[in-house]
């Protein structure tokens, strides 16, 4: 993570301070955009990559750049994490059918440890036909490391939806966050065995960020029934089918708190999250491991703590 990694992992109450410290100071930066440019991005996302590779600090997002400037700049990068095996969940995959599908990316960069992790992803891809994937520019990247040694000095690790316009490493910078992304910001498989492994090694805090305009959930709600997202639309729609009869940005905000929710207890809540979901759900449990969840509001860029009335 370049020049903004700790060095070492500072106490729990300092992280989760500095966390919703820098969230809320995440307006202002979005008001830079300009006006024009906020518009666009609640319009719509166009994404010009699709990077797909294991949770690493800072997330894939932040590997293409740190500065609002350039490259980083919100709208540009669309993630999905699979493992570090290269294999994805359902959620993953559908991440990546919703990104070719219907965002059209033509550009896909597959980051992972060896050559062998990245084959096994593209194979996984190309065997599940996407309609556009043909048009698609397959690159290979490359990710140092094996993620395991830098877990010491993680402070966070952060569920985040898939979306282009949503930088957690921007969102909480300054902290030391491993993001976990896929359409929906969905408990999945992959989500939970990469936050189990965090919390192993010591990871205090987890964290949940949702957003407004919310592809997903905006599949749920018009009961998508494409087959590839069919594990996205039937998690989101059964969060949002939890809340009230609120509008669409409710439905937002619940879909994050309901994932935020299942972290803490088991089985009961939402869709049933699965052994992995059991196990993290344990883990938590045993190592009193701190939950939060956050919700971007893309029209005026607030970021608002939605779990600190349940903390
Ligand atoms: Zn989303």
């Amino acid at each position: 993570m370049k020049s903004q990694i700790r060095e070492q992992r500072r106490e729990k109450p300092e992280i989760v301070s500095s966390m919703v410290d820098s969230a809320n100071k995440y307006k202002a930066r979005w008001e830079r955009l300009g006006e024009s440019m906020i518009e666009s991005l609640n319009k719509g996302q166009w994404p010009r990559v699709m990077a797909v590779g294991p949770a690493i600090a800072g997330g894939l997002k932040h590997l293409y750049g740190e500065n609002f400037g350039h490259t980083g700049r919100p709208g540009k990068v669309f993630e999905v994490t699979c493992r570090w095996d290269g294999t994805l969940d359902a959620e993953g995959l559908g991440s990546v059918f919703y990104g070719v599908k219907h965002l059209k990316i033509k550009r896909m960069e597959i980051w992972g440890p060896d050559f062998s992790t990245q084959k096994t992803t593209l194979e996984q891809i190309r065997a599940a036909n996407i309609e556009g994937f043909g048009e698609v520019e397959v690159r290979r990247a490359s990710t140092s490391g094996n993620g395991a040694a830098e877990l010491k000095t993680v402070e966070a690790g952060v569920l985040c939806c898939s979306d282009s316009r949503v930088q957690a490493y921007q969102i909480f910078k300054g902290s030391n966050v491993v993001v976990v992304s896929n359409a929906g910001n969905i408990l999945s498989p992959v989500a939970s065995e990469t936050f189990s492994e965090l919390v192993q090694a010591g990871v205090p805090i987890l964290a949940v960020l949702g957003h407004s305009r919310c592809g997903a959930v905006g599949a749920a709600i018009e009961e998508n029934n494409e087959p590839m997202l069919a594990e996205i639309v039937r998690k989101v729609r059964a969060n949002i089918l939890m809340g009230g009869t609120e509008g669409r940005l409710g439905k937002e905000r619940h879909n994050a708190l309901v994932e935020y929710i299942m972290l803490g207890r088991s089985g009961d809540t939402g869709e049933s999250s699965g052994a992995e979901g059991m196990r993290l759900q344990q883990l938590i449990t045993e190592r009193d491991v701190e939950r939060m969840a956050f919700f971007l509001d893309l029209s005026d860029g607030k970021v608002s703590d939605i779990s600190s009335r349940l903390r």
